[in-house]
């Protein structure tokens, strides 16, 4: 409805957001098909995700991080509050380039959150006022506008959906500097050569292509928001 009403003639704002939806459909199928092809590729190390998260962690002093197996494709994460690195079904087992490249990933993580990493903890406490923003912005905005242009409910739904957006702007510092640590731990150590760890970068890269395409589709979408608000402002 907020969409059909002005139309795109009035609104071109809304040709971005389609471009950016675009762009992350992209990108979601760019870090498929790269994964994909360097999970083929296995590591001369042979060491499989789960052994190199554990040799990354260990040898950096954490113990009290367990690593433990998760159902589903590309479903890696790390849990801080119970201190669980989960690797799924293609990297846990996996001894390709791709699969350790993402098992690092999430050590780097760890690690973040063992050094108080300041980004990481911004985003930490975004989390639920970003969950509620993502959820309820939108809604609010169509509320006020339903109720004949209530602005203070349009601009409150405007501030929530902002928070929404910052939070997926910091997450981009988090997702970046848990790949560089990773791949310089993987090289360090020995535990990719350096063509390998070439190769894992280009499947981190991929992935973080992901996170940089959400963030900007959430900045195009609050952009629409307030140029669709302040016209609905001047129209009344
Ligand atoms: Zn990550």
């Amino acid at each position: 409805m907020l969409y059909g009403y002005w139309g795109f003639y009035y609104d071109p704002t809304y040709f971005l957001v389609l471009i950016a939806a675009v762009l992350s459909i992209i990108a979601s199928i760019r870090v498929n098909s790269t994964f994909q092809k360097f999970n083929q590729i296995p590591s001369r190390s042979g060491m499989t995700g789960a052994q190199a998260a554990e040799q990354l962690l260990r040898s950096n002093g954490i113990y009290d991080v367990q690593i433990q197996h998760v159902r589903g494709a590309l479903t890696d994460h790390y849990d801080p509050r119970t201190k669980v690195v989960r690797l799924s079904d293609a990297t846990y087992g996996s001894t390709s380039v791709a699969a350790i490249g993402v098992a690092a990933h999430e050590c780097g993580h760890v690690l973040q959150h063992h050094e108080e990493y300041a980004p990481l903890k911004l985003r930490t406490f975004l989390v639920p006022a970003a969950n509620i923003g993502s959820r309820a912005g939108i809604p609010l905005i169509l509320l006020g506008i339903i109720l004949g242009y209530n602005n203070f409910l349009i601009q409150i739904g405007i501030w929530v959906f902002a928070i929404a957006v910052l939070f997926q702007i910091v997450t981009l510092p988090v997702e970046f500097n848990a790949s560089g640590r990773a791949l310089r731990l993987l090289e360090r150590q020995g535990i990719l050569t350096e063509t390998e760890t070439g190769q894992s970068r280009k499947v981190l890269r991929a992935a973080a292509l992901t996170y940089v395409a959400a963030a900007a589709t959430s900045v195009l979408q609050l952009l629409r928001l307030v140029l669709l608000a302040g016209n609905g402002r001047r129209r009344n």
